[in-house]
């Protein structure tokens, strides 16, 4: 186990050199803020000793040279919006936000790509980009929150990742600000680049453990002109996933997204918005987008699946082909987390993958064992690839202590599950301090090494982001 040195009044005195008094936040109630992400505080929160705001490449590269110097640990931080405990400071020291990176460097409208800071809010790049006829296919439901930086260290999915994919694919350059505080800039507006290791990639989704992000160039795409979404009610779940591969395989069309909602996920996030969706009578919806430049092709697209829909038994299809509707429909799905937040707020939000045939067998099995330990475990997710939210909400009947108790106990359940119809414990949301316990579940000892291997040769002090993933 590594040991840490405390930040001292003369290392504070040196910070201010390099980002100025107001860039040193050590006011206990603002550090506050930074002491969490959108896990449980009081389960997973921990104070830095010191939040720091630069604003330039050479500024963070200054902060890590003396953080290793000091051997200070050093945890990188967008909007804090993840679910994984990755921007918590778990062994205190600094944090190092990207509030003041948010400058947009360039957009280059011939190479189709967007130069940005890691502090940039990922949907204001579609604001920007839009008058162009370009877009950024990231779109976490976090999208009006999230950062860059943050979605690039979590690799994020979100909905529209079946006919888009995740993060990475759009990430062509990197500036990247090493543990021993060197700059370095990975790749360029290159589509294709094979030269040497994909470092790219490996930081992508290291969450932060492997250096500061201090720029990305990213690859933008040909705005949809046409965008339809349909949303298929289904007596239960095993029937609407049931529909899945018949979309996917049978249909000829690559949906957007295909996301899944169990009927307790629809009703508490229609209840929290004062919605009116007609769940009362479904058992599961699934809410399915095509999009694509051809406004009548993506028509057709949408009456094929609905079609596909019907055959598979779905009660109703209701359409949303403007703004307002797709919206509507959209914000019950977004919405689903915040709403079981309001629920209780002692809660465990999982993010696991199985193959996506293997989904009936998994919300039957995760139903049993809701049943058999008395709490509500709602399914909500991304079908279309496998990943589901399924979320473990504290039964109010139990104690705080209860509730500590029983929770490791059931995701080790839950995921032997998982594990068992060949499925993993992360889709998206990454592994930081939240998961790190179980990483042995899923990876052999022998990969464990080479992710140990990896770390050191980028942080051999362990002061970049420690106490995520995996312990060195
Ligand atoms: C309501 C809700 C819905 C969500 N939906 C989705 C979804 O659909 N798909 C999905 O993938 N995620 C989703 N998330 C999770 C979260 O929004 C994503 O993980 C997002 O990418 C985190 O971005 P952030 O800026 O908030 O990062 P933070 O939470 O601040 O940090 C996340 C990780 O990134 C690292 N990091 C941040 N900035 C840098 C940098 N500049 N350099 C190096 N490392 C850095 C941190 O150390 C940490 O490990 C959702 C979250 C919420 C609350």
């Amino acid at each position: 186990m590594t040991s840490y040195r405390p930040v001292t009044p003369a290392i504070l005195a040196e910070l201010e050199t390099i980002v100025g008094r107001a860039g040193v936040i050590t006011d206990r109630e603002r550090l506050e803020a930074y002491s969490h992400d959108e896990t449980p505080r009081e389960q997973y929160g921990h104070m830095p000793e010191v939040v720091l705001a630069p604003a330039s490449a050479e500024q963070v590269a200054a902060i890590i040279r003396l953080a290793n110097r000091e051997r200070i640990p050093v945890t990188p931080r967008g909007a804090g919006s993840g679910l994984s405990g990755g921007a918590i400071p778990v062994h205190g020291g600094m944090v190092l936000s990207s509030e003041k990176l948010n400058r947009v460097l360039e957009i280059d409208g011939a190479n189709m790509t967007i130069t940005v800071e890691p502090g940039v809010i990922t949907n204001d790049i579609n604001g920007l980009v839009a008058e162009r006829g370009l877009f950024f296919a990231g779109y976490p439901m976090s999208v009006e929150t999230c950062c860059v930086g943050g979605n690039i260290a979590e690799n994020a999915g979100g909905g529209k990742a079946v006919k888009y994919g995740v993060t990475g694919r759009y990430i062509l350059g990197l500036e990247l600000v090493t543990p021993t505080g060197e700059i370095v800039m990975l790749g360029g507006k290159l589509v294709k680049n094979v030269s040497g290791y994909n470092l790219i990639q490996l930081i992508v989704g290291s969450e932060g453990t492997l250096g500061f992000v201090t720029k990305a160039i990213i690859k933008l795409s040909a705005r949809p002109k046409g965008r339809i979404a349909l949303l298929a009610l289904f007596s239960d779940p095993q029937s609407a996933i049931d529909v899945v591969p018949r979309i996917l395989g049978e249909g000829g069309v690559l949906p957007t997204g295909i996301e899944f909602m169990d009927r307790l996920s629809v009703e508490t996030s229609c209840r929290y918005l004062n919605e009116h969706l007609p769940w009362e009578n479904c058992g599961a919806m699934l809410l399915i987008e095509v999009d694509g430049s051809q406004p009548a092709q993506v028509e057709e697209d949408a009456f094929t699946i609905g079609r596909l829909c019907q055959a598979g038994r779905a009660q109703e299809v209701y359409v949303a082909d403007n703004a307002t509707t797709l919206e509507r429909v959209w914000s019950v799905r977004r919405c689903i987390a915040e709403a079981f937040k309001v629920y209780s707020p002692a809660q465990s939000l999982e993010d696991i993958v199985v193959p996506i045939a293997a989904i009936p067998e998994y919300v039957r099995r995760l139903a049993a064992i809701a049943d058999r330990h008395e709490l509500l475990i709602p399914s909500y997710g991304h079908a279309g690839d496998g990943n589901l939210h399924s979320t473990l909400v504290k039964n109010p009947a139990w104690s705080d202590a209860d509730w500590l108790a029983r929770e490791p106990v059931i995701l080790r359940e839950i995921y032997g599950l998982v594990k068992d119809l060949g499925g993993t414990l992360s889709g998206e949301h990454g592994i930081g301090s939240k998961r790190k316990d179980y990483m042995s579940l899923f990876a052999a000892p022998a990969e464990l090494e080479l992710y140990r291997a990896i770390k050191r040769a980028f942080d051999p002090n362990n002061i970049m982001n420690p106490g995520k993933i995996v312990d060195v």
